[in-house]
């Protein structure tokens, strides 16, 4: 049986980026290596839309959020952390980890954050230095309006930090314009490429707290990597074979053309809400992201018995809720390297499963619905 992977990440891998990790292993300090991390450096700052160095670790995504904490502040710092679902919670579980003194505007999950409020809260507490959220709450499947969020950031003595490690590539963010002064990604979502790489850019106003900062760290030193970087090497040893990976599936979107991976993750979304909604179903998130699609499952069909059924008998693999959602709701990734034709088969799956569970299905209304969006 094929298996067909719906989570938000890993994501499925295009046949080229297969194939370029079956080559035999370059060296990380030979010119083949740095010619190949020139070219990624560059596309990079253009995903990023950023003018300042993405900074690439070998690690999860995870990780650089910890090495995001660790580098910008100290003990007892006070920061605003954005807690709407399991990955704003992560952040204010690595403050805590490093000591800083951590206040926090928690959300309904499902919900989004009222820029209004983050406004309040630094209003209310001057000493706040930083704003931490995601760009997409991979959790509940909402988007972020980090736009807005960033006019409230901008030109104050706070810094905003977006966790877009599922959103980038798949939800517009436009880092320099909009004021963004942290990014955190990772290689397993919409860059199409095994899990083990994560990046961080950081503005101008994020690189000067780096100068303040106390906070123990060694292998995660963005200036020793920046440093590197700059001459086209790592520090240390990279997952050489994931970065050539990413040279690839960088050259794969560049050609697509970054509007149009956009453009595409948009139709495909809207084609899957259409198309669960056309089954009766109702879609969790109060602003529905291009990442995911998070849909309520009634009890009576029951989110474990469904997720079974769709992986067992159809091989198609689609995320649970987390937490206190995990028997509510599935989550249905069209995240990276995914087509229209995918959308059907996550459709076609879903519909005969629920079916088979005795939820009343209309066959093939949730294709059709689809495919009115799809074939346009
Ligand atoms: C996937 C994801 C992460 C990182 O998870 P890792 O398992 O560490 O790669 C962080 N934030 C969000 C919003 C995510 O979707």
């Amino acid at each position: 049986m094929k298996h067909k992977l719906f989570t938000p990440g890993p994501t499925p891998l295009p046949e080229e980026v297969r194939l370029i990790q079956a080559r035999g292993i370059i060296h990380h300090r030979s010119k083949e290596f740095s010619d190949v991390f020139k070219e990624i450096r560059e596309e990079l700052r253009y995903v990023f839309q950023t003018k300042e160095e993405v900074l690439l670790f070998s690690s999860s995504g995870t990780g650089a959020m910890e090495a995001v904490v660790a580098n910008l502040f100290s003990p007892g710092d006070k920061v605003l952390v954005i807690r709407g679902g399991k990955f704003g919670e992560r952040w204010a579980e690595i403050a805590a980890a490093f000591s800083l003194k951590v206040f926090s505007i928690d959300l309904e999950w499902g919900h989004v954050v009222n820029p209004e409020l983050i406004e309040k809260n630094l209003r209310e507490d001057s000493g706040i230095k930083a704003v931490f959220t995601q760009l997409v709450e991979t959790s509940t499947g909402v988007v972020y309006d980090i736009e807005t969020i960033a006019r409230v950031t901008k030109g104050k003595g706070v810094i905003l930090i977006v966790d877009a490690v599922s959103g980038l590539g798949a939800e517009a963010l436009c880092t320099d314009k909009w004021g963004v002064d942290v990014v955190v990604a990772g290689s397993q979502k919409a860059l199409m490429i095994p899990p083990g790489l994560a990046f961080v850019a950081l503005s101008g106003k994020a690189w000067k707290l780096t100068n303040n900062s106390n906070l123990p760290r060694y292998y995660w030193d963005f200036k020793k990597a920046k440093k590197a970087q700059d001459k086209n090497q790592t520090v240390y040893t990279p997952a050489i074979t994931l970065v050539c990976a990413l040279g690839e599936s960088l050259r794969l979107l560049k050609k697509e053309g970054w509007d149009n991976v956009l453009s595409r993750h948009a139709k495909l979304a809207k084609a899957t809400r259409q198309g669960v909604m056309a089954l009766g179903l109702q879609i969790f998130s109060e602003t529905p992201s291009n990442v995911l699609t998070a849909v309520e499952i009634p009890l009576s069909v029951g989110v474990k018995r469904l997720r079974g059924l769709m992986r067992d008998r159809y091989g198609v693999e689609v995320a649970g809720g987390q937490a206190a959602l995990a028997e509510k709701i599935i989550r249905i990734a069209h995240l990276g390297a995914m087509e229209a034709t995918d959308i059907i088969v996550v459709l076609s799956a879903l519909e005969m499963s629920l079916s088979e569970l005795g939820y009343p299905v209309e066959m093939g209304k949730g294709i059709a619905a689809a495919e009115e969006i799809l074939g346009r």
